[in-house]
């Protein structure tokens, strides 16, 4: 090479360097390059695609003569995968066709036929930048051989001295668009979150969507609860009034690919695509283009946001980006909405029964300042609300420090507290209340919750027991007591006549039967309020099985009933409190002989059973006890509705039960109407040898002294 011509050509790549490096934007970039290279090469036509580093065309540029034209990424596919360019792309190297009709890696088109424009000759070069493919320049003249390998190097020259000035325009470009989507996003993020009300955050989702993409309409659509239909929800824009509450059911259509796939769409000519179905066509005008894409929400796709009509005629490339990233952020802004609306609903369902409570309640923090009180709450304390929310727990009633522990402590740590206490109500009253205390939380503070009941009543009844049964004590149990010694006394000074004896009897027996009530009551009152047995011996079942007899023998007569002892004739001694089961006995035989019509039969049995308890049983075959009243029938004050029905106050039974109980015994009935009923005792085996000797002691059966067989 001659040194002018080493000159010239050294001046052009300075030119050609100059020319492209001070631009930035890539169109602008390209087509400088383009004019260079047909200038100082010459041809009619060139192009120029560029790739993205996978290799990709991201774009060309197109120039005949001096037109330039842009193609769109999917045409240039082709002709990088075939043709000159493709085979320059796979090879990095440049490629000189002399005569494009005699060279097979020429991708011939409908214009090369001979009668048309026939052969040409073309030149291919690779844009390489820092070891990386950025891109394929070719120039076509429309002669054969019109270009030699020197055409060939320095069109290779001025690839190479552009292509670093096209690699940064391309990320350039990229920035840019990276840039304009984050933008976009991040406007379009700070204001669809700015309200989680729905219809709010349909409409923000909407404006954002309009704005990002300029088009004439958007719309969004969300999947019903059955996930049958899609439903649209909200529409803005041109033509968009008749959208909201539109429902397209599954099926085919752009619509639904996109919910099938999970992947967005562009759509240019809607109708003319194989996957549209009528269904797509919603908005009922003429669609020119439509991106489609999916809402998410917690991996599930939950609707689609679509833009229809872009008011440039076109999507640019960013649109699907754009509309991806807008429909990920409508769907977390949607979820938390949903949230938010179920959270409020169950927030205000909480409230209601919070202030609806038929019991006072009260809220406080841990420190036991009174956070919420409700209606009842009010009611009871007399406090108004506003001063309720002023004072401590403490200030309110009477606070079991021992229950609850120091500073609140055992509630800190989640147990459940009750305890009976006074509520120090406004006008210096007090109250007494039964208090249940727990941890809680409320409106996401840790809480306690405090039901304060009203146990006015229940206290009252308690002072009318205790009242009752002093009574009791003194003013029947004593002179019963003295009836009863009397009676004994006059025991052995009657003389024989046997109407006095009989009459003599018949006031003993009474006697004997009212104080047995006396006493079952005071030890209903007993057993109840926990006290334990304490005048326990060791007895003979057999000689208590045949002293009840005894003392029922007389109302059995009576009635011409039949008393049985089917008794084991051998049996351990048992453990009890002798008088106690005595009573119970009797009260079983009792009612035998009461309910059982006359002439009946009434047994009383004993056995053993495991070694350490004794069986009884006593059984009558008179009306039975139906399924329904055979758990009633223990209850205090329980007797059960029947036609003549004979009196009595129904603690009996209620009285049997705790005193078998109390021994740790079981009590229990079996019945059959109209056949009869049993009831079952157990009793503990004694498991000491001492064994007492009966007595009768102003009618109650005593044991005379315990002694060692
Ligand atoms: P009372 O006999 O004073 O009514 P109880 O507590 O002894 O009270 O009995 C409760 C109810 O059980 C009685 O009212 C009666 O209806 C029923 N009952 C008890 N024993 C029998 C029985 N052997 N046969 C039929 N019903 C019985």
């Amino acid at each position: 090479m001659s040194e002018d011509r080493s000159q010239s050509l050294l001046e052009l790549l300075m030119n050609v360097s100059r020319e492209v490096a001070t631009a930035l934007d890539l169109r602008t970039v390209l087509q400088r390059l383009l004019y260079a290279a047909m200038q100082h090469v010459g041809g009619e036509r060139s192009s120029i695609i560029v790739m993205d580093d996978a290799g990709k065309p991201v774009d060309a540029t197109i120039v005949y003569g001096k037109q330039f034209h842009e193609h769109t990424t999917q045409q240039l596919r082709d002709t990088v995968e075939r043709g000159l360019a493709g085979w320059v792309v796979q090879h990095r190297k440049p490629a000189l066709v002399p005569d494009t009709s005699k060279d097979t890696r020429w991708l011939r088109r409908d214009d090369d036929l001979a009668e048309r424009s026939g052969a040409k000759s073309a030149i291919c070069v690779p844009l390489m930048a820092r070891e990386r493919l950025v891109g394929v320049l070719t120039l076509v003249h429309s002669a054969p051989n019109a270009f030699t390998e020197e055409h060939l190097n320095l069109m290779q020259a001025i690839a190479d001295q552009a292509s670093v000035a096209v690699l940064n325009a391309r990320l350039y470009t990229e920035s840019q668009r990276t840039a304009r989507v984050m933008t976009a996003l991040a406007e379009s993020a700070a204001t669809i979150n700015t309200s989680l009300e729905m219809p709010d955050v349909w409409r923000r989702v909407l404006n954002q969507t309009l704005q990002a993409l300029q088009v004439e309409t958007v719309a969004l659509a969300l999947m019903d609860t059955l996930n049958t239909d899609l439903i649209f929800h909200a529409a803005a824009g041109h033509n968009s009034a008749a959208i909201p509450g539109k429902r397209i059911a599954k099926g085919q259509g752009l619509i639904w690919q996109v919910i099938h796939t999970a992947r967005g769409l562009v759509v240019s000519a809607p109708k003319k695509n194989p996957l549209y179905a009528e269904s797509d066509n919603f908005i009922g005008v003429d669609m020119r283009a439509v991106v489609i894409a999916p809402i998410h929400s917690q991996g599930r796709v939950i609707g689609v946001l679509i833009a229809i009509n872009p008011l440039s005629g076109a999507f640019d490339p960013d649109a699907l980006l754009v509309m991806t990233g807008l429909g990920s952020l409508a769907g977390t802004t949607i979820q938390n909405a949903q949230f938010l609306e179920r959270l409020q609903k169950a927030h205000q369902r909480y409230r209601e029964l919070f202030e609806d409570s038929a019991d006072p309640i009260v809220i406080t923090d841990l420190a036991g300042r009174v956070l919420e009180a409700n209606r009842q709450a009010v009611l009871l304390s007399g406090y108004p609300s506003e001063a309720l929310r002023a004072m401590r727990m403490d200030q309110l009633h009477e606070v079991k420090w021992n229950k609850i522990g120091a500073n609140y402590e055992f509630l800190k740590r989640d147990d459940e507290c009750t305890y009976e206490s006074v509520l120090f109500r406004l006008n210096q009253e007090s109250m007494p209340i039964e208090v249940h205390a727990h941890r809680m939380e409320f409106e996401e503070t840790d809480s306690v919750q405090w039901i304060l009941r009203d146990i006015t009543e229940r206290k009252e009844l308690d002072v009318l027991r205790d009242d009752m049964i002093a009574m009791i004590y003194h003013d029947i149990r004593s002179p019963l007591g003295n009836i009863v010694s009397s009676l004994e006394l006059m025991n052995g000074m009657i003389p024989e006549d046997e109407t006095l004896r009989t009459m003599f009897n018949i006031a003993r027996n009474s006697t004997a039967r009212i104080q047995r009530l006396v006493n079952s009551l005071l030890d209903i009152n007993r057993l109840e309020s926990g006290q334990p047995i304490v005048d326990q011996h060791a007895i003979d079942p057999l000689v208590l099985v045949r002293e009840s007899l005894r003392d029922v023998e007389p109302a059995a007569s009576g009635r011409q009933q039949k008393l049985e002892n089917k008794a084991m004739s051998v049996l351990p001694l048992i453990w009890v409190d002798v008088d106690m089961i005595h009573r119970v006995f009797i009260n079983l035989l009792e009612n035998g002989i009461k309910y059982t019509p006359v002439g009946g039969q009434i047994e009383i049995g004993a056995q053993t059973t495991s070694g350490t308890a004794v069986k009884f049983w006593v059984r009558d075959n008179g009306p039975g006890i139906s399924a329904a009243d055979r758990d009633r029938i223990f209850d205090k004050f329980t007797r059960l509705r029947a036609k003549n029905n004979p009196s009595g106050i129904g603690v009996g039974l209620a009285f049997c039960k705790l005193a078998v109980q109390g021994h740790g015994g079981q009590i229990w009935v079996e019945s059959e109407l109209g056949k009869g009923t049993t009831f079952w005792v157990t009793l503990p085996v004694a498991q000491k040898k001492a064994t007492g000797q009966l007595k009768r002691q102003t009618g109650r059966l005593v044991i005379k002294e315990d002694r060692i067989p």
